[in-house]
Parts: structure tokens; sequence; C-alpha cells
């Protein structure tokens, strides 16, 4: 038995990235993912959905929604 092992395609990426709107630097950027911010403070939790670019991500330490532990 010759194993040959084929490698599943190289993607460092399992979700989706496109072209979007980054609410960081307020510019569309490629490769947004999608970072849920919560609102810390008083009264009802207010929980909104922005995305952010890559460098943002790096910059401010975010982490998309889909890489958070559940
Ligand atoms: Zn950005």
């Amino acid at each position: 038995m010759s194993g040959t092992a084929k490698h599943e395609s190289d993607t460092d990426t399992d979700t989706p990235v496109g072209y979007g709107y980054c609410a960081w630097h307020h510019r569309v950027a490629s490769g947004v993912r999608l970072i849920q911010i919560e609102d810390g403070g008083s009264g009802p939790s207010t929980m909104g959905n922005k995305f952010a670019c890559h460098s943002c991500r790096q910059a401010y330490d975010l982490v998309p929604l889909a890489d958070r532990p559940l």
C-alpha cells in the first residue's frame, strides 16, 4: 500500500472572506471578518456586529466571532 499523502487545500481561513466595510478604520477592505461587539455598560446589553479587516483585528486584538470558543 503506497500512501500518497495528499494535502487538502491549504487554506488558513475556514470562513469565506470578502470585501466589506471595516468599522474600525472606516473603509472598505478585503478579508473582513465579523466581530461581535459587546457594549459593556449599564442597562440592557447592547450587542452589535461589525466587520473588521485583518489589520484592525491585529491592531485592536479583535477575535472574529467564528473563532471564538463557545
Ligand atoms: Zn480596518
